[in-house]
């Protein structure tokens, strides 16, 4: 008789939905969108063969092996499949269920489950032991090691990984989370009142970026509010397989930004805003579906929210720049915002935009995959480059921290002279003080 508790030979809990697996007809639409497949032309790194096999598993017909593993981890949940696909099949999110499963079924044990544990559970949910970490980091910058390191060969000894982790990181700041004000008021006749979720990456990567999102939506006539208190939105374990890590903050971040008093909730990390929408589905157990739905709708990446709300223009200044525009997947593919970033771009008086070709092909980031797979990473990187080239812009602007590092070490490495720019950076050059 089948184990009421299983899905075949998956744990119900958290299983892949069998549903959307059986939606898949195998007619291969999905085939060509696919960087993995692009990559490998193999069936079982193609969106097709990954929910076959994940499907082979749930009827009891594989058991749970590291080809699956290894595909759940491959999969660089860009979601492009799901946008191609006409059932409506997400093999980015059956491959993300897999990852959970998998550390159910394979767990990291000794050290590296050690390690894996104190980042996921207690470094990522607390905001001031996250910042604290990035204390040696900025000390290995501005005490000049980095660059001896940088000028030495030292590098060339560390794993792949370690070299291309060094060269990513931007130049550091202190964290912007206590320097915001809790309450920025709105610019001139105020229109609304919105409550700023930053994300981690972009607190201690990007401080500036965000700085300006806070600006540009303050200009634009929002009163912005940033609790303090929110923490990390959950991507990175969702990512690494860590299903009820992100659901205790999602309950967290849930309470939170549902007990102001605010038109919305917006965003300036497309990662952040995708994993904010998927909490509806997350908590779905609890039971509170008035709550979700009502969070789920006040969540706006910054783009979608300016876009729909009119961006206000008059007083803006020329930028007389020649941009262009990377799509990030999570933005593009997952919240399905793709017109609006481009809208806004081209509503700054002076600048001359240049569509990109192949605009939403990923540029090999996602997440850990950009240092777990350094060379499939590169491949994919080299293809969007190839295609920057061709426009000759200046500035190529995306609205994502992982696509603006990959990106950034990306043209610095091939020696090509585009400065990698958020959209929110853009429009705060266009901002007058
Ligand atoms: S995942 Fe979608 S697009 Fe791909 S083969 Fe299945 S039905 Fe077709
Ligand atoms: S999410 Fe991206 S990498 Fe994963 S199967 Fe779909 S298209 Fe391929």
């Amino acid at each position: 008789m089948a184990d009421q508790n299983c899905l075949g030979k998956f744990p119900l809990a958290d299983a892949p939905g069998y549903e959307e697996m059986l939606q898949c007809m195998r007619c291969g639409f999905c085939l060509p969108t696919c960087p993995t497949y692009a990559l490998t032309n193999r069936e079982r790194s193609s969106p097709r063969g990954r929910v076959a096999l994940a499907k082979a598993v749930a009827d009891d017909q594989l058991t749970f092996s590291k080809a699956l593993k290894q595909e759940a981890y491959f999969c660089l949940d860009c979601r492009a499949c799901s946008t191609a696909c006409p059932s409506g099949v997400h093999a980015g999110l059956v491959m993300e269920a897999c990852r959970n499963q998998s550390q159910a079924a394979m767990p990291l044990v000794g050290a590296a489950g050690k390690f894996r544990a104190f980042i996921l559970q207690r470094m990522l949910p607390s905001p001031d032991l996250l910042e604290t970490s990035m204390l040696p980091a900025r000390l290995y910058q501005k005490l000049g090691i980095q660059w001896l390191v940088r000028h030495s060969h030292l590098l060339k000894l560390a794993p792949g990984w370690m070299e291309k982790a060094e060269g990513m990181m931007p130049e550091l700041h202190p964290p912007l989370r206590p320097q915001l004000p809790d309450v920025v008021p709105a610019v001139g006749e105020q229109r609304g009142r919105v409550a700023f979720f930053l994300g981690c990456v972009m607190t201690l990567m990007y401080p500036e970026v965000s700085r300006q999102t806070v600006r540009v939506l303050s200009h634009q006539g929002f009163e912005v509010v940033t609790p303090k208190e929110q923490k990390c939105c959950g991507a990175p374990h969702l990512s690494e397989g860590d299903r009820e890590t992100t659901r205790n903050l999602a309950r967290h971040n849930l309470d939170l930004f549902m007990a102001l008093d605010v038109d919305a909730i917006v965003t300036d990390c497309a990662g952040c805003g995708a994993a904010l929408k998927e909490y509806e589905e997350l908590l779905e157990a609890s039971g509170n579906h008035a709550q979700l739905e009502a969070f789920r709708a006040k969540i706006k990446d910054i783009n979608e929210f300016l876009a729909e709300q009119g961006l206000r223009t008059d007083g803006l200044q020329p930028v007389n720049k020649r941009v262009t525009y990377h799509e990030p997947c999570h933005l593009c593919h997952a919240q399905n915002v793709s017109r609006q970033p481009r809208e806004l771009i081209k509503a700054i008086p002076g600048i001359e935009f240049i569509e990109l070709n192949e605009a939403s092909w990923c540029c090999g980031s996602a997440a850990t995959f950009s240092l777990k797979h350094t060379t499939e990473s590169q491949q994919i990187l080299d293809r969007k480059l190839a295609n920057i080239v061709t426009t000759d812009a200046e500035l190529l602007v995306t609205a994502n921290p992982g696509c603006h590092l990959q990106l950034a070490w990306g043209l610095k490495k091939a020696g090509l002279p585009q400065r990698v720019v958020h959209v929110t950076e853009l429009l705060g050059m266009a901002t007058r003080s």
